[in-house]
């Protein structure tokens, strides 16, 4: 079994047959040791949550099983008027995953074949997999080594090399483990070209760059309730963020196969993609504890970044941006015998991403920005992520730190 939940697989088989092991038991196991009793130490530990939660998460799905509105019940609403207070935003959307949420929204605009489309290739495949489920080309563009988010000037290139059989419709950032992209470069871009600017905000909602919380950035947002997100429901959702209204009807509509004014009138094509009134239950409970868990994810980073400074390249920080540490992702030259030495000692990790996108096979006719994409592929061959969560203890942090030290002194 992988320990790798966060980025999970494309293969929706395999998903089906790993998922309700990665709910119960994202951990490995550590060798005994003779001074060492502790519990194997979870990559994401969300029995912890779980048991903090307790009896009011219960009590919160047993009101659903009771009112019996399974689909688009009151908590749904509730849930979107929260998650848009919170951006700082008139509408939220919620649906039925964050891939749903971008395919949603490159359906509302019209986005298919001839449409180009401006993306990292090291993200979560859900990014570029939208574009292409459209019928639209991905255009790859490549990241910063300091955030690991889109980088603005790679992005110019690739509009100035894009080919003339193609029209540039839009550029889509992702806030890569937790912390938002360079926002004011890529709005002012997008403003220069006349193209929308979507955040794939899947792993950063509650982080904040200045005065904005995520979901306000970019000229509408997604997020994803994925479980090993920093807001996850126990299943699948997701939400859009938008202050416009037309937008939002359309996306209402899409949701439920484009219905029109009544549920048998269609106006258009459209999903099943609504998010299940149990999850929005489940989603309005962990709000309650979000902000205290943004805190905790916080204190966890700071503590890695004090303790494996020097050892491992550590992520940083733009001045004016928060993170909410979807992943604690570093880096190192020598990546995979750390992670294997690690692995022998009961630490988990993860590599996000090993393969970028632009390598893999259902994006062989994307392109690519011009001069390549030398970052990515530097940071696909060095950077591992180790354990992050809000109830990581700091003891069982301290020997990650320490078994990281030891690993990187020794070579
Ligand atoms: C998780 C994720 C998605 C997709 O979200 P799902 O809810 O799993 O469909 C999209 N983009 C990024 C960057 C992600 O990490």
């Amino acid at each position: 079994m992988r320990v790798a939940d966060f980025g999970k697989w494309p293969d929706p088989v395999c998903c089906a047959r790993c998922f309700p092991l990665l709910l119960v038991l994202p951990v490995i196991s550590r060798p005994p040791s003779s001074h060492d009793t502790r519990a194997p130490i979870a990559f994401i530990d969300l029995k912890a949550q779980r048991r903090r939660l307790g009896s009011a998460v219960d009590a919160a799905m047993m009101r659903v099983l009771d009112h019996g509105a399974f689909v688009l019940g009151p908590e749904v609403a509730m849930l979107e008027a929260r998650l848009a207070e919170r951006a700082g935003v008139r509408h939220a959307i919620s649906c039925a995953s964050g891939m749903d949420a971008l395919v949603m929204l490159l359906m509302a605009h019209d986005i298919g074949p001839g449409d180009a489309v401006l993306c990292p290739s090291f993200t979560f495949a859900a990014t570029a997999e939208a574009i292409a489920l459209r019928g639209a080309t991905p255009v790859f563009v490549d990241v910063r080594p300091d955030d690991f988010n889109m980088d603005p000037e790679s992005a110019a290139s690739a509009i100035a090399a894009l080919p003339a059989h193609l029209t540039l419709r839009g550029i889509i950032a992702v806030d890569l483990f937790g912390q938002p992209a360079d926002y004011p470069a890529l709005s002012a871009l997008a403003a220069r070209h006349g193209v929308w600017l979507l955040a794939d905000a899947a792993q950063s909602f509650g982080a904040r760059l200045g005065n904005h919380a995520v979901g306000s950035l970019g000229d509408f947002a997604i997020t994803s309730f994925f479980p090993a997100k920093p807001l996850g429901a126990y299943g699948d959702g997701g939400a859009i963020f938008t202050e416009d209204a037309r937008l939002r009807d359309i996306l209402l509509s899409i949701r439920v196969h484009g219905q029109g004014l009544d549920k048998y009138e269609n106006v258009r094509l459209g999903l099943t993609a609504r998010l299940d009134t149990v999850q929005a239950a489940v989603l309005l409970e962990k709000l309650e504890i979000f902000d205290e868990e943004i805190v905790a994810r916080n204190r966890v980073a700071a503590r890695y970044a004090a303790g494996l400074a020097g050892m491992v390249q550590t992520p940083q920080l733009a001045p004016d941006r928060s993170s909410v540490w979807a992943q604690y992702t570093v880096r190192s030259d020598h990546r995979d015998a750390l992670v294997a030495a690690l692995k022998a000692d009961g630490v988990p990790t993860a590599i996000y991403y090993p393969r970028p996108l632009h390598r893999q096979a259902p994006y062989a006719a994307a392109l690519v920005a011009p001069g390549g994409l030398p970052v990515t592929e530097q940071l696909a061959a060095s950077v591992f992520s180790l354990p992050m969560h809000p109830y990581l203890e700091a003891e069982v942090q301290d020997y990650i730190i320490e078994r990281v030290c030891a690993h990187c002194e020794h070579r």
